[in-house]
């Protein structure tokens, strides 16, 4: 009896916690309309591992990392503890004119393990911004200021990728492609040159995903020729376009790229803050083509998701680009925040369990065995492809599962996959029709088998009337 009691009491302080939330808070990417009826709020109390704990007592396994935040778990210890020990030293100070240990030995590790390719100099200087989004705006501002500086002020124009994501920030907006994010702001964005994506799995009937690749790099040749001493930067999402449905695509484009941007003298930004930090199986999502880029855009695992930080990695030569005697040659851009103590003392931390636990060569056997319970779901007869990079696998859903035949929107496929995950204690946001699992890299065999089974049943019951 008691224990029912407790449990009730419990349901209750959820339910409070709700109504209280949805009185004042206007939540990120929701329509407020379908809370609390189409879609269940849910109180978190506290996160363990995999594991979040709701305010009700239930449990959910965070396959999605929180936002594709989280590396080694909620509340890791090390991490807590080097945050707390950073907050009794100093927990901000301003960082033009003035610096600090966590600032700088971040910068130093960072540069040491960022990718590298032979022949080429190494990136040679952080900047700290404080999300993602932020992180592109400045990658961007840096890559367009660097050639005015140089006196190339015809470099105005940027090129994406269809079917990038960048985050939401108007700068980072504009060179996005996911039209539920950018759509309504259109008008409000300045004008990018898009190309093609190289996406594996719209490669054409016969097509290998190498051959798809180089045919979405032969029309960024076609495009950079249009366009001679006109653009600034070519940014992009190496190996994996994640907002984009977790499309993944071939080491080739990126050579491609890299050549091609070498030929007509334009930057490459490499937008790393979904891929970093071991996501596709190696540190960087670069070192798989051998590519290193000109401005390389960290974020979320940075800290291992503990806190929200952003650094841009630059070349020696961009950044001399800005060595002058007058102000406005200099990159003038700020954030209040910017290379905050707590959020660098995280990051350190981060990069410390990279090696006290051996992480890339432990998700090697995490992601084999994430590969052998995602193969029976290719099975499915709604799954039109199952892929993998390293920690990520996604499941594309499709009608009959023919790549011809995507659901319709309207269908909300992916919302009825979440619900019956939800149900099962699973953590899955779907995009769109695509399924994945994205989960912090500390999930054992009981979780990776309960989050396929949930996985299996979300499929099963998002597609019943399909
Ligand atoms: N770039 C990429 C590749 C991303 O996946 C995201 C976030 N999903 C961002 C940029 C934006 O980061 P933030 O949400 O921290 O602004």
């Amino acid at each position: 009896m008691h224990e029912t009691d407790h449990e009730i009491r419990m349901l209750a302080e959820a339910d409070r916690w709700r109504s209280r939330d949805l009185a004042v808070l206007w939540h990120p990417c929701t329509q407020m309309r379908e809370h609390p009826h189409t879609l269940p709020l849910v109180p978190i109390a506290r996160g363990e591992g995999a594991w979040l704990i709701g305010q009700d007592g239930r449990r959910y396994l965070d396959a999605v990392s929180s936002w594709w935040t989280n590396l080694f778990g909620h509340a890791e210890p090390r991490i807590g503890a080097a945050i707390a020990a950073q907050a009794g030293r100093l927990e901000q100070v301003i960082l033009a004119g003035f610096s600090h240990p966590p600032a700088v030995e971040l910068a130093e590790r960072l540069l040491a393990i960022a990718p590298r390719q032979q022949g080429r100099a190494p990136l040679a200087k952080v900047f700290y911004a404080d999300n993602g989004s932020a992180g592109v705006e400045v990658a961007l501002k840096m890559a367009f200021h660097c050639f005015r500086n140089r006196g190339e002020t015809r470099r105005t124009r940027f090129v994406a990728l269809e079917n990038g994501y960048h985050g939401e920030t108007l700068g980072a907006l504009a060179v996005g492609d996911i039209p539920l994010y950018r759509r309504v702001y259109a008008p409000l964005l300045a004008e990018a040159l898009f190309a093609p994506s190289p996406d594996a799995y719209a490669a054409r009937d016969g097509e290998s995903e190498a051959q798809a690749a180089h045919r979405a790099a032969d029309t960024l040749a076609d495009l950079f020729e249009r366009h001679p001493g006109e653009i600034c930067a070519l940014i992009l999402e190496p190996r994996v376009q994640c907002a984009g449905g977790m499309r993944m695509h071939h080491p080739d484009y990126l050579r491609r790229a890299r050549e091609l941007c070498d030929a007509h003298g334009v930057f490459l930004i490499a937008d790393e803050i979904a891929t970093g930090f071991g996501r596709t199986g190696t540190m960087f999502a670069c070192e798989q083509a051998g590519v290193a880029p000109d401005l390389l855009c960290l974020s979320k695992g940075l800290t291992g998701g503990f806190l929200p930080l952003a650094a841009v990695l630059a070349t020696q030569d961009l950044y001399d680009a800005f060595l002058d005697d007058s102000r406005e040659r200099a990159f003038l851009h700020s954030h209040s925040y910017t290379g905050n103590p707590l959020a660098c003392a995280a990051a350190l931390a981060t990069l410390d369990i990279f090696v006290q636990d051996d992480v890339i060569a432990r998700n090697r056997a995490t992601a084999a065995r994430m590969a052998e319970l995602a193969a029976p779901l290719a099975q499915h007869r709604h799954v039109a492809q199952v892929r993998q990079a390293g920690m990520i696998v996604a499941f594309e859903l499709a009608r009959d599962g023919r790549r011809d035949a995507p659901f319709d929107a309207s269908e909300r496929i992916g919302l009825r996959a979440y619900r019956a995950a939800l149900d099962r204690g699973v953590l899955l946001r779907p995009l769109g029709e695509v399924l994945y699992w994205m989960p912090p890299y500390c999930i054992d065999e009981e979780q990776l088998q309960r989050l396929a089974a949930a996985t299996a049943t979300a499929i099963e019951e998002a597609t019943a009337c399909a």
